[in-house]
């Protein structure tokens, strides 16, 4: 009886052991986890100061920056697609092996950041200078510091030994900023060195912090698809002194302000009902109803208004389109023989350009108006919640946040993640930081970008986390 019942418990703890061990590998070592934030705190710095303003971008300098410091920690990465991408330009690829019963994942940044204005910054924007505990420097946010925190997290499964089920793929992309011929040129010429992989995870995800306090992770499943449009007119040059009938401004004037009139149909993906139906807990009375059943309420006069007055929330519920460049004559007396205007089109993941363009010259009414494409939409994309990939998040985020909810978010930008779509991977958005919306939206793309080391240092511990709960 006694032995019984000591073998059955012993059954009992090899049996909670093991399943806990296949939902999630623990360090065989003990990880340094002080060591990891400051060597990943002089990493980022370092890469800070790898000049790649975009253009002309200048990755291979930092596609040979990771390299060393893969290499130091015994990962080989391999330069990519430099005769294929401009000069000066490369993409970089590295593995680290599991024992193959999973697929793999994939980690993906991009090298290039946006350029920066020094005199509107009050620190060097390549200097990676550290003050006050804060890392500054032009990619701090977006998105070398993110690369840094999904490298360090690998560092650090590998110094611990955690078993692995699923490969670890490292990609490095060039040219996110302006063009993705990097990701581009990735996916295409190399589908073979991403065969097995099932998930992937890159910039496009975006945590809510506000005055200090996480109100929710938002983790990036769709974005918009970018549809930009010029629309031109032609008419016959002239003497401005004396008006005509074949001005090419006046008419174009007319067809944008028709564009500019027209209100794109309302319409709920998937995931974007999941996210509205998530955040009502932050809300109360009508509001926290409205959002609880977004379909319903945009049939609401009173809910709709406040609903589409917030301009995220906006932008999620339809194609939008913003009329922003014009050109017409560059001399006050001379009627142009042409005018034109670009215009940024965003479509939902599952809107079919061919149709909205059809809509768009049906709203226009005038066939002296001829549209041409600016940029070929990138693939649609909405990736499901209820993956291995998307769990693993919820529970690393529940372990550091009872409070906090884990929601699906619509990115209205662009990220590399539709070429990678193509391939059939599952692509996500993930933002490993705590960082203050203010933050954010002052330094992403504009002055004073800068990261905490503490929020590096605690980022790149979610990141690692993410990757145990997903094997
Ligand atoms: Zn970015």
């Amino acid at each position: 009886m006694r032995t019984l019942r000591r073998l059955a418990l012993l059954h009992l703890a090899l049996a909670s052991t093991l399943s806990a061990q296949s939902r999630a590998p623990e360090a065989t070592r003990p990880v340094d986890w002080a060591a990891i934030e400051r060597e990943g705190t002089a990493l980022l710095r370092d890469y800070l100061r790898v000049n790649t303003t975009n253009p002309p971008g200048n990755e291979l300098a930092a596609a040979r920056f990771l390299r060393d410091f893969l290499a130091k920690e015994g990962i080989e990465a391999q330069i990519l697609d430099t005769a294929t991408l401009a000069p000066g330009r490369a993409n970089l690829y590295a593995r680290v092996r599991g024992n193959g019963s999973k697929r793999a994942i994939a980690l993906v940044q991009h090298m290039d950041v946006v350029p920066a204005t020094p005199s509107s910054w009050s620190v060097p924007p390549f200097s990676g200078e550290l003050r006050d505990g804060y890392i500054y420097g032009r990619g701090a946010l977006d998105m070398k510091g993110e690369g840094v925190a999904q490298l360090m997290a690998l560092v650090a499964i590998k110094r611990g030994g955690v078993p692995l089920n699923r490969d670890l793929v490292v990609i490095a992309n060039a040219d996110e900023e302006s063009g993705s011929t990097g990701a581009l040129t990735f996916a295409d010429r190399h589908a073979d060195l991403l065969r097995d992989v099932e998930f992937l995870f890159t910039e496009g995800g975006s945590n809510t912090v506000r005055n200090g306090s996480l109100l929710y992770y938002g983790v990036g499943v769709s974005e918009k698809r970018t549809f930009w449009q010029r629309l031109t007119v032609r008419g016959i040059p002239s003497h401005a002194s004396r008006p005509t009938k074949d001005n090419p401004v006046p008419r174009l004037i007319a067809a944008l302000d028709r564009l500019a009139r027209y209100e794109t149909p309302l319409h709920v993906t998937p995931g974007v009902s999941r996210y509205f139906r998530d955040i009502s807990r932050n809300f109360a009375g009508e509001q926290r109803q409205w959002l609880e059943q977004v379909e319903r309420a945009l049939d609401n006069p009173r809910a709709r208004a406040w609903i589409l007055s917030d301009i995220y929330w906006n932008a999620i519920l339809r194609n939008t389109i913003s009329i922003t460049g014009l050109q017409g004559s560059n001399k006050t007396n001379v009627i142009p023989g042409e005018a034109s205007a670009e215009v940024d089109i965003r479509l939902l993941p599952d809107a079919n350009p061919d149709s909205v363009l059809a809509t768009l010259k049906r709203v226009v009414a005038d066939t002296a108006v001829h549209f041409s494409p600016l940029i070929v939409p990138k693939a649609p994309f909405e990736s499901p919640t209820n993956t291995d990939f998307f769990r693993a998040i919820e529970r690393a985020a529940h372990e550091r946040d009872p409070e906090a909810f884990v929601t699906s978010s619509m990115l209205t930008g662009a990220t590399d993640r539709p070429m990678y779509r193509r391939l059939g991977i599952l692509v996500y958005g993930l933002d490993p930081f705590r960082t203050d919306d203010a933050d954010e939206q002052r330094g992403v793309h504009g002055n004073d970008e800068r990261i905490a080391a503490t929020n590096l240092g605690s980022g790149i511990r979610f990141v690692y986390d993410v990757l145990r709960y997903s094997q």
